[in-house]
């Protein structure tokens, strides 16, 4: 079906970010796990994103003893959405596994994800973790931005896509029609396939000391690329919502008049008009400020800003390096 599709090969795609302690323990996994089914082989593509560590020459390292161990080395730091879209261009196999650099992703579980896509050909098959290992105000965020996946992508009704998921080529081929900068992979996911399944397994602590690489900065980031990159509802909101104000000042204005009418001798009431005042403003600039997250967007879009820009590659084919600005 597609071009260099290889029947029982498996793509693994790292994003790689501060893990120069833990990446190699990861690939170590994945070449036990591979190996306990003859019939599959792997590539791994493993892309830094910029990482201010040396996980770039430990990956470089792997490359030069495994030639199935792919590198792709971004310009600056993109963020995990753009390094796994980076990852997905350079992709031969007929599967994509998605996972993280810090060994907490049960790469020993793989095969439960496998078999659950080729049993009830499924396009997608998830982890589905019990019990999050997570500070509280990312665990915010993540609840924060699953409802807004829920109310605004409308994925099939319950559906979760952790961190360590499978997808079917002709997926990851679809995302990679998406070229603006700034990507939201489970967006793009959803917008895809609706055909996901979810295996419950355990997620493993970081095998290393580091903290997450995602900052609070990054995580509202990442919250307002979900938020307005794949509906036009948050606009329409903003509407209803100005349209709701002015028809309450309208009312409200209108009953100041009667009552100052019915009884003259009211105050002026300075303090009620500064309020309304004060919110009618507020109310302006939320929907300035909404409006603008979309022409910021427009504009960045049409201004060429690359999702990602790749340095160097190793152990890829060639003319796939030359491209760097999708
Ligand atoms: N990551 C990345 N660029 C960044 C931050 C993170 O590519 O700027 C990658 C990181 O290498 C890892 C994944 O995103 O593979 C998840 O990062 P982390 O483990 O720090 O986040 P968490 O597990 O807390 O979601
Ligand atoms: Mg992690």
């Amino acid at each position: 079906m597609n071009r260099n599709e290889v029947n029982g090969l498996l793509s693994f795609v790292i994003p790689c970010y501060r893990s120069e302690l833990t990446i190699e323990k990861v690939y170590n996994e994945i070449v036990e796990t591979v190996a306990e089914r003859p019939q599959y082989d792997y590539e791994i593509i493993a892309v830094n994103d910029c990482s201010p560590d040396n996980v770039l020459g430990v990956l470089l390292k792997i490359a030069e003893e495994d030639p199935k161990f792919k590198v792709v080395d971004l310009t600056k730091n993109f963020g995990k959405h753009s390094a796994i879209l980076a990852g997905y261009f350079y992709v031969n196999g007929e599967y994509i596994v998605n996972l993280d650099d810090d060994y907490q992703c049960p790469v020993n579980e793989l095969w439960k994800l496998i078999d659950a896509m080729v049993e009830g050909n499924y396009d997608c098959a998830t982890a589905l973790y019990e019990r999050k290992k997570q500070p509280l105000w990312k665990r915010l965020g993540s609840a924060v931005n699953l409802q807004m996946v829920n109310m605004f992508i409308e994925p099939p009704k319950g559906i979760t896509v952790e961190n360590f998921f499978v997808i079917k080529r002709c997926v990851s081929d679809e995302m990679l029609n998406y070229h603006n900068p700034y990507p939201y992979v489970l967006g793009l996911l959803m917008n895809a396939t609706h055909r996901i399944t979810m295996i419950p397994m355990k997620e493993r602590e970081r095998g290393d000391e580091n903290s997450t690489g995602f900052t609070f900065k990054k995580s509202l980031e990442l919250f307002l690329n979900g938020l307005t990159a794949f509906s036009i509802k948050p606009l329409r909101i903003a509407s209803v919502v100005g349209t709701i104000f002015v028809l309450l000042g309208v009312i409200y204005g209108i009953s100041l008049i009667i009552r100052k009418l019915m009884s003259p001798q009211l105050s002026d009431g300075y303090g009620s008009l500064l309020a309304l005042l004060l919110f009618s403003s507020g109310v302006i600039m939320i929907l300035l400020g909404m409006i603008g997250e979309y022409l910021g967007r427009i504009y960045i879009s049409i201004n060429n800003t690359p999702q990602y820009v790749v340095r160097i590659t190793k152990n890829l084919n060639k003319d796939k390096s030359q491209k760097v600005n999708i």
